[in-house]
Order: C-alpha cells, then structure tokens, then sequence
C-alpha cells in the first residue's frame, strides 16, 4: 500500500523539506535539499514528477523524522516504539501518540501529531491517497 499523500506531508511538516517546484537537473542533482524527494522522471523527459520517499513503508526512511526530533534544537524529546500486546505497533513522539499496523506508520503518524498536523489532515490524506 502506498501513501503518497501522506508521505509529502511528512516530507514538508516534519522535515521541512518541500515538494521542489524547480526542474532538477537531470542526471546530476535529483534530489531535494532535504533528501526527501526523488525526480522520478526519465533524463529525456521535460516534465519532473518529483516523488516522496516512502516514510509510510520504510522505517528506515521514517526513522528521519527521529533525528529531527533528536535534534538538540527541538528540545527534550520523548520518542519511543513498542510492539503492543494488540499487536499493533504504538509510537510516542513528544505528547503524541500513534497506533497502527505498521511501525513505519505509526512513527510517520506521531511525528505529524507532533509538530501540530491535526488528525484530520492525516485522514483526509489518507482517504485522498493513491
Ligand atoms: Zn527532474
């Protein structure tokens, strides 16, 4: 299942890393300043359809959204995953917390509470997600 909206949002709130609205040029630069887009198009293509990394999928990629709350300049953090006796995965991030089926979506989800994303954006991401 992919979550593209959802990982833009995650993209631009939580890192602070923007959908580039320039053309990258290809073959040389194709990512963000962030990292946290990809042009996906092909060298001989005009159009750049930049693309998400995929947060929701990869707690790899997610796991960026902890290092920027482990930023010192964030203050002090709580951030923790767990497994639950429900067997879903729980994730804390500052006040907020998540709970999905997934621990790369539960940290992506906390991440958005935490830096003041209302859940009603998450949802309405979500339903609008491709
Ligand atoms: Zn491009």
């Amino acid at each position: 299942m992919t979550n593209r909206k959802l990982d833009a949002l995650f993209a631009e709130r939580v890192l602070g890393d923007p959908k580039p609205d320039w053309q990258c040029k290809h073959n040389l630069e194709r990512s963000s300043p962030g990292r946290a887009w990809v042009c996906v198009s092909d060298p001989n293509e005009c159009e750049h359809d930049w693309r998400p990394a995929k947060f929701t999928t990869s707690l790899d990629a997610a796991w960026a959204g902890v290092e920027k709350f482990n930023d010192p300049r964030m203050g002090v953090t709580t951030l923790s995953i767990e497994h639950t006796s429900t067997g879903k995965w729980r994730a804390y991030v500052s006040d907020s917390v998540a709970r999905e089926s997934t621990p790369a979506l539960a940290l992506v989800k906390a991440c958005l509470l935490a830096v003041g994303v209302t859940q009603e954006e998450i949802d309405a991401a979500i339903d609008s997600s491709i």
